[in-house]
């Protein structure tokens, strides 16, 4: 149960989203048998974008995110739909490292502190609205605020956890909270908003001293009186299938294909959740034929 509640102040000046990541990050990592660090990378990627995600206007929208930094796991990527269904991959999921100097897991060095954010939102347009933006610290949550601040112009707070066990690399808890300041805030909105944020506990603690997304809501923003909106159940879940898999290899074109008919079969690998699609010789050639139409 990955519970995401949306709430809004009873004043109407900030939205808040928190969300308990916990099982979704946990099949994530059962999934793609992910380092700690790694774990705790693409955990945080895939709980931003599965709230992220819940803020997409159409049912049909999706939003990618991919974090390419010069560390040794990158690119991170998580995909989530409108109802905040993620699915996401590391580039080397077998990344280990020392701790931070926070003795924390160093989320930034596997993911390295230099390159870009790429933020895709697929509106059902001609072409999908996609911003840049250089990475902020490459621990995710403060490059989420980044984006929001640089492309979206929206004042944001982010805050992102993962918590594993440190013996055997099983995920504990995860999750995270998004607060945004609406159009009607002021700066005595935005002094209430620091001033609560002060004595803030992690997100994991919170998660560990047992509250809810609900109770998060509210104890993010101690200064306001925050009214639930509305509760999604998301996961972590992959929708590929064989016709989208066939469809993207005609995609990548003749040559392409001609290079793969020379094989007696061609194996096709989904990213996001290591299904497995075979494909014979004679299936590519009638697909080459397809592609040359
Ligand atoms: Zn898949």
């Amino acid at each position: 149960m990955n519970e995401l509640v949306r709430a809004i102040s009873e004043d109407g000046t900030l939205y808040v989203l928190a969300l308990n990541s916990t099982e979704m990050v946990k099949k994530m990592q059962k999934i793609h048998s992910t380092s700690k660090v790694c774990s705790a990378a693409l955990g945080r990627l895939i709980t931003a974008a599965s709230m992220m995600g819940v803020l997409l206007k159409g049912e049909k929208d999706t939003l990618t995110l991919k974090i390419s930094g010069n560390g040794p796991a990158s690119p991170v990527v998580a995909v989530s739909n409108s109802k905040g269904i993620v699915k996401g991959y590391v580039g080397d999921n077998s990344v280990q490292l020392p701790l931070n100097k926070n003795g924390k897991l160093d989320v930034s060095g596997a993911v390295g502190k230099d390159g870009f954010l790429t933020v895709i939102k697929d509106l059902g347009l001609k072409e999908p609205y996609c911003a840049q933006i250089p990475i902020a610290s490459g621990e995710i949550a403060e490059d989420i605020t980044a984006y929001y601040a640089i492309s979206e112009q929206t004042p944001t707070v982010c805050a992102l956890g993962v918590l594993v066990n440190p013996d055997n690399k099983e995920v504990l808890l995860a999750g995270g909270f998004l607060i945004q300041l609406l159009p009607t805030a002021d700066d005595d909105t935005i002094s209430l908003v620091e001033k609560g944020l002060e004595n803030i506990k992690p997100v994991t603690t919170m998660l560990a001293d047992g509250l809810t997304p609900e109770e998060i809501c509210q104890a993010v923003l101690p200064e306001f009186k925050m009214q639930v909106l509305d509760r999604e159940y998301v996961d972590y879940k992959c929708d590929c299938s064989e016709e989208r898999v066939t469809a993207a290899l005609i995609s990548t074109g003749a040559d392409g294909l001609r290079e793969m008919a020379e094989d007696e079969q061609t194996e096709v690998v989904c990213h996001f959740c290591n299904k497995k699609y075979v494909y014979s010789k004679e299936q590519i050639l009638k697909l080459l034929k397809e592609a040359n139409k």
